[in-house]
């Protein structure tokens, strides 16, 4: 049977995207074409008329946007629904309808035209912003504007779909793509937009499959074809062979045999057959996320990309915002432990400097970054103590080179617990705080590290990349990028041999956690806590308990003392063939 990478090779009816809400759709099209609105610029003579023709529009958007409101509330986590309420408070924005207003006395023009130039102004400028986010949201504004100026010309616009199929379009604006999830959509693939856009946020929360940014597909699809929606690796398969259309419905059928096979494993504990207990946490990147957690069996969460916040709403929330959201996070996991890790900022991750770094992997990024801007720290530092109060937060600072940063971010942590004492705000002194071990200098120094602070965890995503010098962006060396090379075993040994020397809590959070084939080496290795994607928690727990503790250490010993990654893999898928097991990502 042929994989992924062959199927997508020899395919000419592929269109490529990004990859915005996982799944397998097949599906036919609906293609999504919203009429262009034409503007007129005619000379009014009745201004008074103009500006309450202006006002009902004004109204009437105000209402289908309530409408919209509620229905993303019930539908969606409530932090997402809050794009309808943004919208809502541009539409009473005094500036704006005042500026209209006025231009509609001086220029004596329709309104429509008054009300696409003067929105348009505000457009351009986010266009020309740097930042993705603002781009993004440029596109929201877009539909405020149009549903004005269509309110103003008494149009309706159509936001149900006839019959279930995949809807493809040049863009979908939040308010098309809640709208639309009413009807039976199956999956989304847009022109335009990127994995921020409110559009592909929306269809990862309401789990429908998505694929954004393809640049082309209404100009290769038409209404009524067939196509194969991954939106596990971002393709679309216009008119599919039957080859693919075979290849595709047995990888979904698989997928929901597998949901359906591990749902008996969520409640059941990772224990191996002889006995040896593992801690399952989970990796959160989206607040949305908490829901998926809980049902997942996790026993706490490993690692909450803060960063994520920033991605999603595009600046930095102020104090009392992040304390609300960790807060919210820590009562909903309570009793287990929240680990909340500093924005690990930089890199390929959120703008958060305007200079263009040569080589921004090596540069101001994670703790280096927060370092020098010590503001931007303490506030996160403050609102994560002051969410601590349920005594189950643990703070983790990413990307650390030195124990010089290690006793910086100490200082700081100490001096925010200092004001809030004198503030008389509550925090669990004894709040820990660990750090990621993601580069080689933390690795190699692991023990004086761990004297240091409270609770390792391994970045292998990181961890490997600096090891191997293998960007973990780029294609064209993603072959070197190995999960199994003897010196990344090597490494992560060391780590954990150094942690329990120092007698303090190692685990690891990277995507190495989650690949099936790594986890009886992890293990093996003496990891007794592993944090991983939600939806992978049930599968790793399969094959826990379906490995002993006393082999895993055999696999491991043997593993390490191999030359080459080939030699490591073999051994494993020998180890998983006597065991019946299979790996995750073969399955997928
Ligand atoms: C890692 O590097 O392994 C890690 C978990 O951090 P991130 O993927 O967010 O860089
Ligand atoms: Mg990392």
């Amino acid at each position: 049977m042929k994989n992924f990478k062959e199927i997508f090779r020899e395919a000419e009816n592929k269109i490529s995207g990004i990859a915005a809400a996982p799944g397998i759709v097949i599906d036919n099209v609906y293609l999504y074409n919203k009429e262009k609105l034409e503007i007129n610029d005619s000379l009014i003579t009745d201004i008074e008329e103009a500006k309450k023709n202006f006002g009902e529009a004004l109204n009437n958007s105000k209402k289908e946007l309530t409408k919209i409101f509620s229905l993303a509330k019930e539908r969606m986590d409530p932090a997402r629904a809050g794009i309808f309420e943004a919208q809502l408070m541009i539409l009473d924005d005094p500036i704006l309808i005042g500026n209209i207003d006025k231009r509609i006395e001086t220029e004596k023009k329709l309104p429509e035209f008054i009300v696409n130039d003067e929105i348009s102004k505000y457009q351009q400028m986010m266009i020309a912003s740097h930042e993705a986010y603002l781009k993004e949201r440029a596109h929201d504004i877009e539909d405020i504007k149009n549903r004005i100026i269509r309110n103003l010309q008494k149009k309706r616009w159509v936001s149900k779909i006839p019959t279930q199929a995949i809807v493809v379009s040049d863009s979908l604006t939040p308010a098309d793509t809640i709208l639309l999830s009413r009807s039976n959509v199956q999956g989304f693939v847009t022109d335009h937009g990127g994995l921020t856009s409110h559009a592909a946020i929306i269809s990862r929360s309401l789990n429908i499959p998505a694929v954004v940014g393809t640049h082309n597909a209404t100009s290769k699809i038409k209404d009524g074809d067939l196509v194969i929606v991954d939106g596990f690796h971002g393709y679309v398969l216009v008119r599919p062979t039957e080859e693919q259309v075979n290849f595709f419905r047995e990888k979904h059928d698989k997928l929901v045999r597998l949901q359906k096979e591990l749902e008996e494993f969520v409640e059941q504990p990772a224990v191996t057959m002889d006995g040896k207990k593992i801690h399952l946490c989970a990796n959160v990147d989206v607040t949305g996320e908490i829901d998926i957690v809980i049902t997942s069996g996790a026993k706490g969460i490993g690692l909450y990309r803060t960063e994520q916040i920033l991605e999603e709403i595009g600046d930095f929330p102020d104090e009392d915002e992040q304390t609300k959201i960790y807060n919210t996070l820590a009562t909903r996991i309570y009793p287990e432990f929240l680990t909340i890790r500093a924005f690990d900022i930089g890199g390929d991750k959120f703008k958060y400097i305007d200079y263009q770094e040569p080589n921004p992997f090596l540069g101001l990024r994670g703790m280096r970054l927060l370092l020098e801007n010590p503001n931007l720290f303490k506030t996160q530092v403050r609102a994560v103590l002051r969410a601590s109060t349920p005594k189950n937060i643990q703070f983790m600072l990413p990307m650390v080179t030195s124990i010089f940063e290690i006793r910086k971010a100490q200082e700081i942590i100490d001096e925010c617990k200092k004001e809030l004492r004198k503030e008389k705000i509550p925090f669990d002194n004894n709040m820990k705080v660990g750090i990621m071990v993601e580069v080689p200098s933390a690795a190699v120094m692991a023990k004086e590290f761990s004297d240091e602070i409270d609770f390792l965890s391994i970045g292998t995503n990181d961890l490997i990349q600096y090891l191997m010098a293998v960007d973990r962006g780029n294609d064209l060396v993603s072959d070197l990028y190995q999960e199994f090379s003897p010196a990344v075993i090597r490494t992560i040994e060391h780590i954990i041999k150094e942690a329990k020397r120092a007698k303090k809590d190692v685990s690891i959070c990277g995507e190495m956690a989650a690949d099936t084939l790594a986890i009886p080496l992890l293990i093996g290795l003496g990891l007794e806590s592993l944090s991983m994607a939600p939806a992978t928690i049930s599968y790793a727990k399969k094959i826990i308990r379906y490995i002993s503790y006393k082999d895993a250490r055999e696999l491991a010993k043997e593993c390490i003392s191999f030359r080459t990654e080939r030699e490591v893999i073999h051994r494993i898928e020998k180890f998983f063939k006597e065991h019946n097991i299979r790996r995750t990502r073969n399955i997928i």
